[in-house]
C-alpha cells in the first residue's frame, strides 16, 4: 500500500512539474491540462480513501488544483445558476457553437474600471433595456473590438459582459474553423452564425483572435480564400446585426492594425476599446484575487508585490500565484506537509515568471491608440 502510494504521488508530481514547466513557457493551456489530470488523479485517489480523514484532504488538494485550471483558463470555479439555465434553454441543432453561461462578472475582473464602464453604458445597460430602446426608436450600437497585448482580460472582459447579462457566452475561435480544405471553413462560419440567428434570446457572441480572419484584404500576402473568408465574415456579421435585438457582439485581437478597416464600420466592431496592463492598483487587485482562498504567511507583502511586478500581464500575475500556490502544495503531496504559501515561494516563481510582453511591442499598441500606427 505505502509502495501504491508513493507512485501515485510521484505521477502527481511529474504532472505539477510538467504543469510548472509549461507556466515557464507561458503555455497556461498546456499547465491546465496537466493540473486538471493531477487534480483527476488525486479525486480518484479520495474516492479510494477508506478513512473519511484521508478522503476530504485529497478532495480538498483536488478542488485547490482544479481552482488553478479555472484561473489559468479564466473560468469561473464556481457553476453558476445560469450554467444550468444555458444548458437547459439550448435548442436543437445548436451544439456547433460552444455555448456556456460564463459565471463571470465585471467584479473577477481586476482594474479596467473604464472599460467596464464603457462595456456599461454601450451594451450591458441598452441590453437590459431593449423594450425602453425599441420604444424611442432606438437600436443597439455595434459590435466592439477589444485590443491589446496579450494576456490582459480581453476574453475575460467578453465573458464578464455576458455574465453580466445573465445570457448565454457564443465563443468563435478562428483556429477552430480553418481549415485547409477549399470551402470548408465558409462553411463552418455559415454553420455558426446560423446557430447565432437562431438564438431567440440574447448572447454575447464573441470572435476571439479576429486578426486570424479578418486582417486586411489588401495585404501582398493575403491569399484568395483568406480574402472569401473576411468577406463572408463581413456578410454574416451585417446579417445578424439588429436581430434578434439582444445579440452582442465583441471581438479580441492582439494586432490591431492587421484588420481590415471594413470590419471597423458600423454596424460591425465599430467601437475600439484598448485593454493595457494592468497599473499598480489593478496588480494588486489581481494578486489578491489570484491569492484568495489559499492560506498565506504573515511575511507576505502583497503590496510590495504589485510593485515588483511592473510590466506583467494579467495573465504573467495568474502564472505567478499558480507557481508560488504549487511549492507548497508539491510538498504536501510529497511529504504529507501542510503550510501556508509564504513570501519565499512567491521570490523563487518571481524568478521563474517574467513578463511576457515586451516594452517595443507595448509602445506599438500606444502609437496605434494614438492613431500614429
Ligand atoms: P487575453 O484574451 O487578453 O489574451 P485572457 O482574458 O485570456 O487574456 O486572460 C488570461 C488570464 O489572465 C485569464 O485566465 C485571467 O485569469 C487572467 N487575467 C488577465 N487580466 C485579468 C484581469 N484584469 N482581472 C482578472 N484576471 C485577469
Amino acid at each position: 500500500m505505502a509502495g501504491q502510494t508513493d507512485d501515485f504521488a510521484q505521477r502527481v508530481v511529474a504532472l505539477i512539474d510538467a504543469g510548472n514547466g509549461a507556466l515557464g513557457r507561458h503555455d497556461r493551456r498546456a499547465a491546465a491540462v496537466s493540473y486538471a489530470r493531477a487534480s483527476e488523479f488525486l479525486f480518484q485517489q479520495a474516492a479510494a480513501a477508506r478513512r473519511y480523514d484521508d478522503k476530504l484532504r485529497l478532495a480538498q488538494r483536488a478542488r485547490q488544483l482544479l481552482d488553478s485550471v479555472c484561473a489559468l483558463k479564466g473560468e469561473s470555479a464556481e457553476p453558476s445558476a445560469a450554467d444550468a439555465d444555458a444548458t437547459d434553454r439550448a435548442a436543437p441543432g445548436t451544439a456547433a457553437l460552444p455555448r456556456v453561461a460564463t459565471g463571470i462578472t465585471f467584479a473577477d475582473i481586476a482594474g479596467l474600471e473604464e472599460v467596464k464602464e464603457t462595456l456599461r453604458l454601450r451594451m450591458i445597460y441598452p441590453a437590459r433595456n431593449l423594450e425602453a430602446l425599441s420604444r424611442y426608436g432606438l437600436a443597439m450600437g455595434g459590435g466592439m473590438l477589444l485590443f491589446g497585448p496579450p494576456g490582459t482580460g480581453k476574453t475575460m472582459v467578453a465573458r464578464a459582459v455576458a455574465g453580466e447579462l445573465e445570457t448565454p457566452f457564443f465563443a468563435i475561435k478562428p483556429s477552430d474553423i480553418l481549415s485547409q480544405y477549399y470551402g470548408q471553413s465558409e462553411a463552418k462560419l455559415a454553420e455558426l452564425f446560423e446557430t447565432v440567428r437562431n438564438c431567440t434570446q440574447g448572447a454575447v457572441v464573441f470572435v476571439d483572435e479576429i486578426d486570424a480572419i479578418g486582417a486586411s484584404r489588401s495585404r501582398a500576402d493575403a491569399s484568395e480564400p483568406s480574402r472569401r473568408l473576411l468577406n463572408q465574415l463581413l456578410n454574416e456579421l451585417d446579417g445578424v446585426h439588429g436581430r434578434p435585438k439582444g445579440l452582442l457582439f465583441l471581438a479580441a485581437t492582439n494586432e490591431p492594425w492587421l484588420l481590415d478597416q471594413a470590419l471597423l464600420r458600423p454596424p460591425r466592431f465599430s467601437e475600439k476599446c484598448y485593454i493595457p496592463l494592468p497599473d499598480g492598483a489593478a496588480r494588486r487587485k489581481l494578486l489578491e484575487l489570484r491569492l484568495a482562498g489559499c492560506p498565506l504567511a504573515d511575511d507576505v507583502d502583497v503590496d510590495r508585490l504589485a510593485e515588483r511586478t511592473a510590466g506583467f500581464s494579467g495573465a504573467d500575475l495568474v502564472e505567478l500565484c499558480e507557481r508560488a500556490k504549487q511549492i507548497p502544495f508539491r510538498e504536501a503531496i510529497l511529504h504529507g506537509s501542510d503550510r501556508p504559501v509564504e513570501h519565499a515561494d512567491l521570490d523563487e516563481a518571481l524568478t521563474r515568471v517574467r513578463p511576457s510582453v515586451s516594452p517595443d511591442s507595448l509602445q506599438r499598441y500606444e502609437r496605434f491608440v494614438q492613431g500614429v500606427e
